[in-house]
């Protein structure tokens, strides 16, 4: 079935082993997928984790992703999945450490609800370690359920956990070159 393509994002996050070799090989199979096309990069931004029980656990390097894909949302979500799979995520419980976490954070302006897959993601707009990679490549996207612009929602975030932008893009070679934000320049 044919399906026209969506612009969609995708957050990344990695705390565990080479965490910056995590993402980009994650970014580098995305990119090797027939019906993906990645657009736009964040930074890599250092995040400090949320954990449960004082767990004691290495800060996350997170970013965001602009694509387009043929793809529908289910099945994207499963090619994340996959890509989970192969870079050696083990589930633990919620928060706990991982190689790479891939969350389907927007996809065009549709709103899913079901068992597997919530879209808008549901904390998108509550965690500062999305946002602001978010919103470095997609100030004016607005999210489809609460009307405002990224700028908006960042700005009325109340997660103040500290997030701090990194200069590692550089570090993703992908075979189309380096994928680079308009906004290097500004951080
Ligand atoms: P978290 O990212 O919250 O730490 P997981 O990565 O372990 O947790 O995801 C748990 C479940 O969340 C997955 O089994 C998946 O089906 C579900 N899920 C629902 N909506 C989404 C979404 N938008 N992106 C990624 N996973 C989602
Ligand atoms: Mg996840």
């Amino acid at each position: 079935m044919y399906q026209e393509h969506q612009i969609a994002y995708i957050g990344l996050g990695s705390n565990e082993g080479d965490r910056k070799a995590y993402l980009c090989q994650a970014i580098a199979l995305l990119e090797q997928h027939p019906q993906i096309k990645l657009l736009k990069l964040s930074h890599f931004y250092q995040t400090e984790p949320l954990t449960l029980n004082q767990e004691v656990q290495k800060s996350y390097l997170n970013a965001a992703l602009e694509i387009r894909s043929h793809l529908n949302a289910v099945r994207l979500l499963q090619f994340l999945q996959e890509i989970e799979n192969q870079l050696g995520r083990i589930r633990t419980h919620r928060w706990g450490p991982r190689t790479i976490d891939l969350d389907l954070l927007l996809f065009g302006n549709e709103i899913i609800r079901s068992k597997n897959l919530t879209i808008p993601h549901p904390e998108l707009h509550r965690r500062r370690f999305v946002m602001e990679p978010l919103v470095e490549i997609a100030p004016q996207f607005i999210h489809p359920i609460k009307g405002k612009s990224m700028t908006q929602l960042l700005q009325g975030l109340t997660d103040n956990k500290k997030v701090k932008a990194l200069y590692q893009f550089q570090l993703c070679h992908s075979s189309e070159g380096v994928i680079k934000t308009p906004y290097k320049e500004r951080l």
